[in-house]
């Protein structure tokens, strides 16, 4: 399915008299209906019956309004254009609703050419390559010289990622399945998430808007964290990478100029690529005792990792702290109010 003429969620936008904010309940939608309530913005959750009980269970962040569906790759699009609602997408919406969200005739928080970018592995490189980052090197299988890992298409949140050594043992291990193979980086993971707006100034000034630092998370991954408890006991298990939790972090702040400079550059090649990103956006990096920065992915939309409400950074930049969740509701009412939804919402 080709992608919806940005004019058509113009018109549909033009026939908005108020606003609601609306996400499928999973993966960061408490955040971003307390996030919603907090702007005082009518927030709206699509949800599965089996999850009701669950999303209901808490008075501070339950939506105001539920639209129950039987899946949730099935967005109620006409009853979320009634309710003069803008999606707000995230980690698992992406995952549930797949290249049909390019089609949907619903405003959309952000530029939904971004979410193409982040599925397609190549689109990926190309943006993080024209942002200057650095990426760590794509390895045909003759090329493997050392630690490399191997990631399946479609595999989410590092499931059934794997580790090879040489050759060999990716013939061995992975056949002739589609993989793509990356040289391992070792050193700390760290996941800034940034927010940019066409509103603000505080943050760093990009092509379009500013760019905030609004936190920097880790994830806490099965087996990998917790696997030197099972080395020392004497096993000798496999490195595995299902992301679990994710933790708050602060980084050394000599640090902290370099990964401006990434949410920026970041910023600016997605104008010149596809119009410019808006919102919550994650560069997931590995920062190696060399204090080299090596990015292996973008998230063009927000990440678990705000779930950790507390991060000193969007403190430092608010004054006060505000989540993503809040962050996204203040920025969408600012847009309401000044007329320029169009501007944010695609
Ligand atoms: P991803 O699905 O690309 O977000 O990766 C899932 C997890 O795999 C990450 O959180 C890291 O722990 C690990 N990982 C991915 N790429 C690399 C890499 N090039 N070097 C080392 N670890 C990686």
């Amino acid at each position: 399915m080709g992608i919806i003429e940005k004019k058509k969620i113009e018109g549909i936008l033009s026939g908005y008299k108020k606003l609601s904010i609306a996400t499928v309940c999973s993966h960061s939608a408490l955040q971003i209906f307390q996030g919603a309530r907090q702007g005082k913005v009518h927030s709206i959750g699509i949800c599965t019956k089996d999850r009701l009980e669950f999303y209901k269970s808490f008075p501070h962040a339950r939506p105001d309004e539920f639209l129950v569906v039987d899946s949730l790759a099935d967005v109620p699009v006409e009853e979320l254009v009634a309710r003069d609602a803008i999606v707000v997408p995230h980690g698992s919406f992406v995952e549930y609703v797949g290249e049909k969200l390019d089609g949907m005739a619903v405003p959309v928080f952000g530029n939904r050419r971004s979410l193409q970018f982040e599925r397609d592995r190549m689109k990926m490189f190309s943006w993080m390559g024209k942002a200057g980052l650095r990426i760590p090197k794509t390895m045909k299988p003759e090329e493997i010289n050392g630690l490399a890992i191997v990631k399946f298409p479609g595999a989410k949140g590092g499931m059934g990622y794997m580790i090879v050594k040489s050759e060999k043992e990716y013939w061995e291990k992975v056949g002739k399945k589609k993989a793509l193979i990356q040289e391992f980086i070792v050193g700390v993971r760290a996941y800034p998430h940034y927010f940019h707006s066409i509103f603000s100034e505080a943050g760093y000034k990009t092509a379009y808007g500013h760019v905030e630092l609004m936190g920097v998370d880790r994830r806490v991954e099965s087996n990998a964290e917790e696997i030197a408890r099972a080395v020392a006991a004497g096993g000798n298990v496999p490195l595995s990478f299902t992301v679990v939790g994710n933790a708050s972090m602060v980084m050394r702040e000599s640090l902290l100029p370099s990964f401006m400079d990434i949410g920026r550059n970041v910023c600016n090649s997605s104008k010149e690529l596809f119009g410019g990103m808006h919102g919550p956006f994650c560069v997931e990096t590995i920062v190696t005792e060399d204090l080299d920065i090596y990015a292996f992915e973008i998230s063009a939309r927000i990440v678990a990792g705000t779930n950790v409400l507390h991060h000193p950074y969007a403190e430092f930049t608010h004054g006060e702290m505000v989540s993503t969740g809040k962050r996204i509701a203040q920025e969408l009412k600012e847009a309401f109010r000044k007329k320029k939804l169009n501007e944010i919402v695609y």
